[in-house]
């Protein structure tokens, strides 16, 4: 018996394939392995940076899908069926539109897939894959289950290990797919256990993928205290209202906290409203107090930024780029607010017809990585797309780089941060460029 992981591509570029330079280990992947019995082969291939062996014998095929990953997704599962191999495909995009999704693979899984994976290996190995499993979101690694981080050996994955401490999150932000898929609910694991898994493997730098890793301010306490003996350095994902707790802020810098990806969203208090970003909103003031706590305590920020809500203007959008850049954020993001089905945002706009692409730009062979998917208010969708480009420009530039370098209390805090700080902006710099108007799908 032998499982094929995949994990698919966004797609490809107008006249080239596109290679992900800034691809991570996909953990997901790397679970899924550790649940499968041990009497199982498995193998994992990432169409990011390698070609898929499709004639490869498989007796079962395991896609993980994202709304962006879709229509390759897709392709990749009809390749596969077409030789007679079972496909099976999970993750956030099958747990947001099932019926799709079914429409695609001989099975879906609804759900985190802790709790029955082993059973959908068992059915595939007598011939009786059920054609949907529905388990409950947010049971992480089940009985302390440690991903089989072998799969990704060769691959050149970014020199980081991929964990989770929690999943989901308890805000509820209009246009978040994690919130629909949590349900605002979160999950955390034993402390323990996360160490356990730390001092299990090599590196010393840590991604946390959590959706929101301050979600549950007491247990992120506990982590940070028992990460501190292990002297590593982390990131992770965090809503900004973290900043008001110094106690917390403190144990995270002595943990070897790093920095985090924030959701800033907005600069206006009209935008945070519509965004229902209440981690935000009490005692707004344009992120001066947010700001300076981030810097005192030598955090390296990923501003992440939303746009294009109906008080948003093509200025506003700029003057967003010079804001991230007055504060020398070491990444931001200048995202087009993108509908993402069966979340709020996503009802809103379809009950005011503003949705383009046919109301599903992951699938309309039209649609180009980086456009918008609706009508703004104030713009046209081109011009939203243009500014959020342009804002993407501008904060890229080797002047803007330089300019956010300069700042000692974060990016010049220590010649590893440095060498860190150029390593990655000039990455993700490349990959801005790469991925715009990339199409999706590889046909
Ligand atoms: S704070 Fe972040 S993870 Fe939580 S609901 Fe809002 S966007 Fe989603």
């Amino acid at each position: 018996m032998k499982v094929t992981f995949i994990k698919p591509n966004i797609g490809r570029r107008e006249h080239s394939l596109y290679v992900d330079e800034g691809r991570m280990e996909p953990l997901m992947l790397g679970v899924l392995a550790g649940l499968t019995p041990p009497d199982v082969d498995v193998v994992m291939y990432d169409d990011r940076m390698e070609s898929i062996p499709f004639d490869e014998a498989a007796d079962l095929v395991a896609i993980t899908i994202e709304t962006y990953t879709a229509r390759r997704a897709y392709e990749i599962a009809a390749e596969y069926r077409q030789r007679g191999v079972p496909v099976i495909m999970g993750g956030m995009h099958a747990t947001l539109l099932p019926e799709e999704v079914a429409q695609h693979a001989d099975s879906i899984f609804i759900g985190d897939a802790e709790t029955l994976w082993a059973q959908v290996v068992e059915d595939a190995r007598r011939h009786k894959l059920q054609t949907i499993y529905q388990a409950p979101p947010g049971i992480a690694q089940l009985n302390n289950t440690l991903p089989r981080r072998e799969i990704y050996q060769g691959k050149g994955y970014l020199p980081m290990s991929l964990m989770q401490f929690t999943r989901g999150c308890r805000f509820a932000c209009s246009f978040c797919a994690v919130s629909k898929y949590f349900n605002k609910t979160h999950y955390i694991r034993r402390v323990d256990e996360v160490v356990r898994e730390i001092a299990e493997q090599e590196r010393k730098f840590v991604f946390f993928i959590d959706d929101n890793i301050a979600t549950d301010r007491k247990a992120l306490k506990e982590l940070c205290s028992a990460l501190i003996p292990l002297r590593i350095n982390w990131i992770s994902q965090a809503s900004l209202d973290v900043t008001r707790d110094l106690e917390l802020m403190k144990l995270m810098a002595d943990s070897g906290c790093i920095g985090h990806v924030m959701g800033f969203e907005s600069i206006t208090r009209a935008s945070l409203r519509d965004a229902r970003k209440a981690p935000n909103l009490p005692g707004f003031t344009n992120y001066d107090y947010e700001v300076k706590v981030l810097r005192d305590h030598g955090m390296q920020t990923w501003a992440a930024f939303t746009l294009g809500y109906d008080n948003d203007t093509y200025d506003s959008i700029l003057a967003t780029m010079e804001f991230a850049l007055q504060n020398r954020f070491t990444f931001a993001a200048f995202n087009i607010l993108m509908p993402y089905p069966n979340t709020p945002l996503y009802s809103k706009l379809q009950k005011e017809n503003r949705l383009l692409y046919d109301g599903k730009w992951w699938l309309h062979p039209e649609y180009r990585f980086n456009d918008a998917a609706f009508i703004p208010a104030n713009m046209t969708p081109d011009e939203l797309t243009e500014a959020c480009h342009k804002a993407r420009q501008k904060f890229n530039s080797i002047f803007s780089l330089l300019y956010r370098f300069s700042d000692v209390k974060t990016n010049l805090r220590s010649l590893w941060r440095a060498a860190s700080y150029w390593r990655y902006t000039t990455l993700f710099r490349k990959e801005v460029y790469k991925k715009h108007k990339m199409r999706f799908g590889f046909k």
